[in-house]
């Protein structure tokens, strides 16, 4: 299989959920994630006109990052680790993974211009997963509006790997209803018009649920 092939029938199941939803290919963006691929598969998905990539450790988006630049939109979606913000924050242009004010603070302290930011939360309960708990997204928002680095743009969470839909579908809920109760608070510097949702697995119903970005790498880069 080719990833000219892979982006096809992303396009055509993206295109079949956004039927279903009453939305439209544009509301949704994919984001191809190439943590696990070489510079040379990015390049292939940059070739499909897919221009948004993801990748969650320091080293490795540094390699592709030099090599491929702003050819295309860098999305860090892994924990960053305060002391590795410095090497990245000038360089992506889309954070998924803020949950914490050590890593706000730091953000403001090294980044040279506005950051947009996603932050994350955990709406599953498997232990393993990251990000802020639902009931505290409010307040960790709120202490964010002197910070004149961030601006968040959106949530984002991951949901449990499982087969069970309607548990997934339920963590895609509670993080819509989230975003609208931030919205209704019309902060400037957290306009949380954007939801960071669904990945190889599950981004059907995600997009039903109001994600507007997906994170695909799998489905996308496995050959
Ligand atoms: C790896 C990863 C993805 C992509 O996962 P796939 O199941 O391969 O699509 C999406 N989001 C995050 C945060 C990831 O770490």
């Amino acid at each position: 299989v080719t990833v000219a092939r892979n982006v096809a029938d992303v396009r055509t199941r993206i295109q079949r959920a956004c039927e279903n939803s009453n939305r439209t290919l544009q509301d949704v963006t994919i984001i191809a994630v190439t943590k696990n691929v070489d510079i040379e598969t990015a390049k292939e998905v940059i070739g499909e006109e897919i221009v948004h990539l993801g990748e969650n450790r320091v080293e490795p988006f540094l390699a592709k990052y030099e090599e491929i630049g702003n050819n295309a939109s860098w999305h860090f979606i892994g924990s960053l680790q305060t002391r590795k913000v410095k090497h990245v924050i000038n360089e992506i242009d889309y954070l998924h993974s803020l949950d914490r004010m050590s890593l706000a603070d730091e953000i403001e302290k090294r980044a040279e211009r506005k950051i947009k930011c996603f932050v994350q939360v955990k709406t599953s309960t498997e232990e393993t997963k990251q990000g802020l708990n639902l009931e505290e997204v409010v307040d960790f928002i709120a202490s964010l509006a002197c910070y004149e680095k961030i601006e968040v743009i959106g949530l984002m969470t991951m949901a449990p790997f499982t087969e069970e839909t309607e548990e997934i579908r339920n963590c895609f809920r509670q993080l819509k209803h989230l975003q609208e109760k931030i919205q209704s608070m019309d902060l400037t510097y957290a306009p949380c018009t954007e939801l960071s949702m669904g990945m190889s697995n599950d981004f059907e119903i995600a997009i039903e649920e109001g994600a507007t970005f997906i994170r695909l790498g799998t489905i996308l880069v496995e050959k």
